[in-house]
């Protein structure tokens, strides 16, 4: 059989030539399996494009119909890694123009205040009051939020290790997570704005190549 025939065993065409995978799937997305080894596993619709359609360029990700889980590769195009990057991390509406802010910026300098000199997110949350939230202090002071403000947190957070939960990268994440770092953003940057739930130090491997050998690994810049 070859692996076109073994891809279509694997799939039913539905109304609207969707193909939906039914083959082996894991964290809800399908795999197939080009030989034995341990990286000729790929994507069900990454692959349904290298079967039928051909490389997907280097710089590029393979684009779906909003079918879920449509594996049809004549419902796909190849977009450029940067475009797909601008489009699903649309400009954040930042600091007091956020329609869920709370906190304005003479406060949050506070928090970075007490929290520089030693204070527990909970102790700042009882300090500051007016409903400011554990996690919001959190996101502060790990510069996800309101880092416009130049704020200059001298205390790392403390990451707690049992939180830490195992999850795994996905082809599409490394690919944009190497476009970050490519584009100058540093591995803990790539890393945030990827979109992975992985941990930091296996995203940080796959960025540098040394998984996910099978995807391009384009140039970096100097450690900012
Ligand atoms: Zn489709």
């Amino acid at each position: 059989m070859t692996p076109r025939e073994r891809f279509m065993r694997k799939v039913v065409v539905e109304v609207g030539e969707h193909w939906r995978w039914l083959g082996k799937a894991k964290n809800g997305r399908g795999w197939f399996r080009f030989g034995p080894g341990p990286h000729e596993r790929r994507e069900a619709d990454r692959a349904a494009w290298m079967l039928f359609r051909g490389d997907v360029l280097p710089g590029h990700v393979v684009r779906y119909c909003s079918t879920p889980g449509c594996v049809n590769p004549w419902h796909a195009r190849l977009q450029r890694t940067d475009e797909f990057v601008r489009e699903f991390r649309p400009p954040v509406v930042r600091g007091e123009g956020a329609p869920t802010a709370k906190l304005d910026s003479k406060t949050v300098r506070r928090i970075v205040r007490l929290w520089n000199s030693g204070w527990t997110g909970k102790q700042i949350r009882g300090r500051i009051g007016g409903g400011v939230t554990v996690q919001a202090i959190q996101m502060i002071v790990s510069g996800r939020t309101w880092r416009h403000l130049d704020l200059n947190v001298s205390r790392p957070r403390r990451v707690r290790k049992w939180r830490v939960t195992r999850q795994v990268l996905t082809d599409l994440e490394v690919l944009v997570a190497r476009h970050m770092r490519a584009s100058g953003y540093s591995v803990r940057e790539a890393w945030r704005r990827c979109g992975t739930k992985a941990c930091e130090g296996a995203t940080a491997q796959a960025i540098y190549g040394r998984t996910f050998r099978h995807l391009p690994l384009p140039a970096y810049p100097r450690a900012a």
